[in-house]
């Protein structure tokens, strides 16, 4: 008689990331997969990167690299500015750039503005490690289009951190001028903004396109990189746009607990290898 292999759980999750370029991760379970107004959640739990949450295909967070992408977020703009004190966090409803924000003593506030509530509530319901800032008493968390909340608050913020999904649909206008100038009012006088800004490798046109858009409104634009193993390419950008300092040299310490983000690392990320000075043709 014949025998049968045991019967192994085979299921993947693929993301495609471009036309031409996809990531496969081995699942071990589904854990939530819902269509919310604004887009489709999926929480699932992989073998290589622990649980993942992915948003319209796109992978937003990992258990497993998270820190790399959060602590860069929150602490670069946080660490170059002399003296903040109230953050303004734009999507980034999961909740990991706040918890990175909040681990300065410093923060006094930190406002998060994201479209969707139930992505709020997938991070809370699904990664308790990253969404446990939302608990913090400096936390507030509204639910609304950022667009419109940006254009109402003026000179208010030291902070303004960008956590978007892809510039598409409802996300499209986080990476236009019109915005970058909402956001530069939004800003107090020593204010500073950083936007995630996709790989140059995958996106390297969306990049260019929103350094130059942000060049338009800030006086220094800046870009600096790291490593964002799930993103496609793993090598990610973020752009910084400042008022009045420098965002290249930190000026308050990093905490304790990072993983990934040291003062070091805060400077070396914006030395740009000659293709991507290039390709925002700084030279
Ligand atoms: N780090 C992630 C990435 O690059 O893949 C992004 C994480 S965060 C989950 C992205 C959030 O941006 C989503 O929860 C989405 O609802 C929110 N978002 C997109 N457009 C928005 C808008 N116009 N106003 C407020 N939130 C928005």
């Amino acid at each position: 008689m014949e025998v049968w292999p045991k019967r192994i759980m085979d299921i993947w999750f693929t993301e495609k990331q471009s036309p031409n370029m996809k990531l496969s991760l081995r699942i071990k379970n589904i854990l939530l997969n819902k269509t919310t107004e604004f887009q489709d959640i999926l929480v699932v739990e992989t073998e290589e990167y622990g649980k993942i949450m992915v948003l319209d295909g796109a992978i937003q967070i990992t258990e497993k690299d998270e820190f790399c992408y959060h602590e860069m977020m929150a602490h670069i703009p946080i660490c170059a500015h002399s003296h903040p004190r109230r953050v303004l966090i734009i999507g980034g409803g999961d909740g990991g750039v706040l918890r990175e924000c909040l681990k300065h003593p410093f923060i006094e506030e930190a406002i998060l503005v994201d479209i969707d509530s139930e992505v709020v509530q997938a991070s809370r319901d699904y990664f308790p490690h990253v969404s446990s800032g939302m608990n913090d008493p400096r936390a507030t968390i509204l639910n609304m289009d950022a667009l419109t909340f940006i254009r109402e608050h003026k000179h208010e913020f030291d902070i303004v951190i960008v956590d978007s999904t892809d510039p598409v649909d409802f996300a499209a206008g986080l990476f236009q001028s019109p915005f970058y100038t909402d956001v530069f009012e939004a800003l107090r006088s020593e204010g500073i903004m950083i936007a995630q800004t996709e790989s140059p490798f995958a996106e390297a046109s969306l990049l260019k396109q929103a350094y130059k858009e942000m060049e338009k409104v800030f006086p220094i634009v800046s870009l600096c990189w790291g490593a964002m193993p799930t993103y496609p390419t793993g090598f990610w950008t973020y752009t910084v746009g400042s008022k009045t300092v420098t965002p290249e040299e930190p000026r308050n310490p990093a905490p304790l607990d990072c993983k990934y983000y040291t003062s070091r690392i805060h400077s070396n990320s914006f030395v740009l290898p000659p293709f991507l000075e290039a390709l925002i043709e700084l030279k």
